[in-house]
């Protein structure tokens, strides 16, 4: 583990720090890839300073797969060394508990991941999306639960809008459970959490843990000439291919000239951007080789921006 390779960043008002760069196991670490370019992708973020890797029980696939490939990964030593985090609310399984964020649902979606990564607790859980149809003061109470009987050290949610952020941010307080991290989407290509979700986590001292901030691979040269037969685009679940636009690739050329000119790749460029904010504490990427993970980490070593080339950036995005 290189503890110098990036820079640790306090996760809103908490004691927890973590990495610049993490990694997510959303894509590559289910069924389908070997566990051997597994271990590659896993050792080599270990080495680049990741201490902290995002899963949730439903990746795989199939569903928990990438829980059961982590629990293969690390080693009991290295436990101490790392943020383990999980999630629960999406359908894990059938029937009116098999989903949402009902106390009875997300216990037993706690316990089944533990299980699954083989560990007593994991360092934070997220609630992944909201449930209208469960109040707020039974799924905080939840949260508040998990803390007290050990299951998870910190609490975090996903894709809450800015206004239930701050309603659970409060609730959790009361209950001397803060909120520690909020895990939106964002990236060059989807800037919503600046309109107000960032100013409600700094005025709530909330960390910021953004996903997808390379929109997939849309922000990298991958789809620059064409789509490559192994990219997630080609695979067409979660990234079609009709989101390859034409403005996206003139987009994404625009870019590249800046970065350039910065020495970055435009991945590194997209990721110090989403970084450029000290209210970001970390982008979350995810990796199908041990070579991206590495060069998207290289994005740390040129976090500074001049007004200029803000100014560039905000230009090209605007055309
Ligand atoms: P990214 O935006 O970083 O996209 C990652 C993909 O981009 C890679 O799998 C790879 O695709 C491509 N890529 C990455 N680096 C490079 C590079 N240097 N050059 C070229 N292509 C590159 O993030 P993800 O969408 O994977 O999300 C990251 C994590 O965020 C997830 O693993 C998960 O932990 C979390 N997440 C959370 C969500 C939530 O609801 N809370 C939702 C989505 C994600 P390819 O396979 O084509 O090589």
């Amino acid at each position: 583990m290189d503890y110098e390779r990036q820079p640790y960043r306090r996760c809103g008002r908490s004691g927890l720090l973590l990495p610049a760069v993490s990694l997510g196991l959303w894509h590559n670490f289910g069924g389908g890839k070997s566990l051997d370019s597994q271990r590659a992708i896993f050792h080599k973020a270990l080495d680049l300073g990741i201490t902290h890797f995002d899963i949730a029980d439903r990746y795989g696939p199939p569903f928990g797969a990438a829980e059961a490939t982590f629990s293969r990964l690390l080693s009991p030593s290295l436990r101490d060394e790392v943020v383990v985090t999980t999630k629960g609310s999406n359908p894990m399984w059938d029937g009116p508990y098999g989903k949402g964020n009902s106390r009875k649902h997300l216990l037993a979606t706690l316990d089944r991941s533990l299980a699954r990564l083989g560990l007593d607790n994991v360092d934070i859980f997220y609630l992944h999306r909201e449930d209208a149809d469960t109040p707020l003061e039974e799924q905080v109470a939840t949260l508040d639960y998990m803390v007290r009987t050990g299951r998870t050290l910190y609490v975090g949610v996903s894709n809450f809008s800015p206004e239930n952020t701050a309603r659970a941010a409060g609730m959790l307080r009361d209950l001397g459970t803060p909120l520690l991290v909020h895990q939106p989407s964002y990236s060059l290509l989807n800037r919503r959490i600046e309109d107000e979700l960032l100013d409600v986590l700094e005025q709530h001292g909330v960390g910021c843990v953004v996903y997808s901030p390379l929109a997939q691979g849309l922000l990298t040269d991958r789809y620059l000439n064409g789509i490559p037969d192994d990219s997630r685009a080609a695979e067409g679940r979660f990234l079609t291919p009709d989101r390859v636009t034409p403005q996206v690739l003139t987009f994404v050329r625009a870019l590249a000239e800046i970065a350039e000119a910065r020495g970055q790749s435009v991945a590194q460029l997209a990721l110090a951007w989403a970084l450029r904010d000290p209210r970001i504490t970390s982008v979350l990427v995810g990796a199908s080789s041990p070579e991206q993970l590495e060069a998207n980490v290289a994005a740390v070593d040129r976090l500074d921006f001049t007004d200029e080339e803000l100014a560039a950036i905000e230009r090209t995005a605007k055309e």
